[in-house]
């Protein structure tokens, strides 16, 4: 078992834990503010430009993205020290590129597609989405009723997806719709690549989620596109989007472990100072046991998550470790986040503090990738040896 950073990625940790602590937490107070006013968590445009100038010169973009195309080639261990240190801010600045579709590129793009998308994503270039959730379909995709036909050089593509992150801002969203009804997610679902602008592709409505997220409803209709958009084999999606989201839960959990590490030092700077009855907060056991059980439980996440990353860069079968941190990390965020938030007292009720937004991201992550119910199921079925 690998459970320490490597010196490498000991020192790329600490450079985010410096760009995070100089750059991202002084940008929370304007940012909180900006929410509370607006119900958006969003960097102006002179933020978003600052931060992309400082992280580009600091030498952290790129950071798993392919040595050929001007990347580092980072493990997946590596960057999960790196977004233990970006999730111990509420910010919304992400180092590009996102992991998840950089990794679905790489796994599933053509020669044509690498050079048209996979590179200049690689280099910070671009922002993407993924549409794979529809109205009736989330936590199953067997469920997809999305369809994609051929015609002639063509495929035509029709139905809506739902709650999709980025959708606006995205240059491209991979699309997943069924190819072939008959085969279910055993070779009948396909991914696509849909530009942004492509007749037919419409983004129907903007929804406004808790923490000040967007995510988006998209119609497809009669939406045309060329065969060379079809990303990897015809009817060999699913592999490729799993590997995508298996990408995205290790990051949810690091998130979580930066989130949760955070507000237990909040909490271990705060309770010392703030008396009541004449004795400071950490001297009752109620908050000690706070910061017993929050230690505790971050160790053994961080551990955890080290492990499950060290499986997939050995290339071993990590799926039930995967969800296993996915539901551990997220539910131990979110209860250090609320033990931390009722020992501020009020404080920690206002939106002034970073708590409740901290409390936010946890809670979307005990949901979004696959709730966590569905994770419990999927490391039932493994240990009990069910097939689905
Ligand atoms: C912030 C956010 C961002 C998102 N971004 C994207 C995106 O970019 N692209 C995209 O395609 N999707 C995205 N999603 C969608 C997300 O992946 C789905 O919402 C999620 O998988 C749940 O699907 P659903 O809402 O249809 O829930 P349902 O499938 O209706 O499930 C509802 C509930 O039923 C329970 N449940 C379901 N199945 C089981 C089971 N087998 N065992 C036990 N309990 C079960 C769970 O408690 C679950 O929460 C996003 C969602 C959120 C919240």
């Amino acid at each position: 078992m690998d459970l320490e950073l490597s010196d490498d990625a000991r020192t790329l940790k600490d450079l985010v834990g410096r760009f995070v602590r100089d750059h991202l937490i002084p940008l929370e107070s304007a940012v909180l503010a900006r929410d509370a006013a607006t119900g958006e968590m969003a960097l102006s445009e002179e933020e978003q430009a600052r931060l992309d100038a400082v992280s580009r010169e600091m030498g952290i973009w790129g950071l798993d993205a392919p040595a050929e195309m001007g990347g580092y080639d980072f493990p997946v261990m590596a960057m999960v020290g790196v977004n233990e240190e970006l999730g111990r801010s509420v910010t919304p600045y992400e180092l590009p590129p996102d992991s998840p579709n950089l990794r679905m590129l790489i796994e599933a793009a053509d020669a044509e597609q690498r050079a048209r998308y996979l590179e200049p994503y690689a280099r910070g270039e671009t922002v993407s989405a993924i549409a794979i959730s529809e109205p009736g379909a989330g936590t199953d995709p067997a469920g997809m009723t999305t369809r994609a036909v051929r015609d002639g050089g063509d495929w035509v593509l029709d139905g809506r997806k739902i709650w999709i992150s980025r959708a606006e801002k995205a240059a491209w969203t991979i699309v997943m719709a069924v190819t072939d009804r008959s085969r279910g997610t055993k070779g009948g679902i396909s991914a696509f690549i849909v530009d942004r602008g492509t007749p037919g592709f419409f983004i129907e409505r903007r929804i406004p989620m808790i923490g000040g997220h967007s995510t988006y409803e998209i119609r497809l209709e009669d939406c045309r596109i060329p065969a060379g958009q079809l990303l990897g084999r015809e009817g060999g999606g699913f592999a490729p989007m799993q590997l995508r989201l298996s990408t995205r839960r290790v990051q949810i959990a690091a998130w979580c472990i930066g989130r949760a590490q955070r507000a237990l030092d909040m909490l271990c700077e705060y309770a010392p100072q703030r008396r009541t009855f004449g004795t400071p907060l950490s001297e009752r056991q109620t908050i000690q046991n706070w910061v017993a059980d929050a230690a505790t439980r971050i160790h053994a996440c961080r551990l955890m998550t080290y492990d499950a990353a060290a499986r997939i860069d050995r290339g071993e079968e990590a799926r039930a470790q995967v969800s296993m941190i996915k539901v551990y990390a997220t539910e131990t965020a979110w209860e250090v986040i609320d033990h931390v938030m009722q020992a501020f007292g009020a404080m920690g009720m206002t939106r002034e503090l970073p708590l409740h937004q901290m409390a936010n991201l946890a809670r979307l992550g005990r949901m979004y990738e696959g709730p966590n119910e569905v994770h419990r199921w999927v490391i039932a079925r493994e240990l009990l040896g069910l097939k689905r």
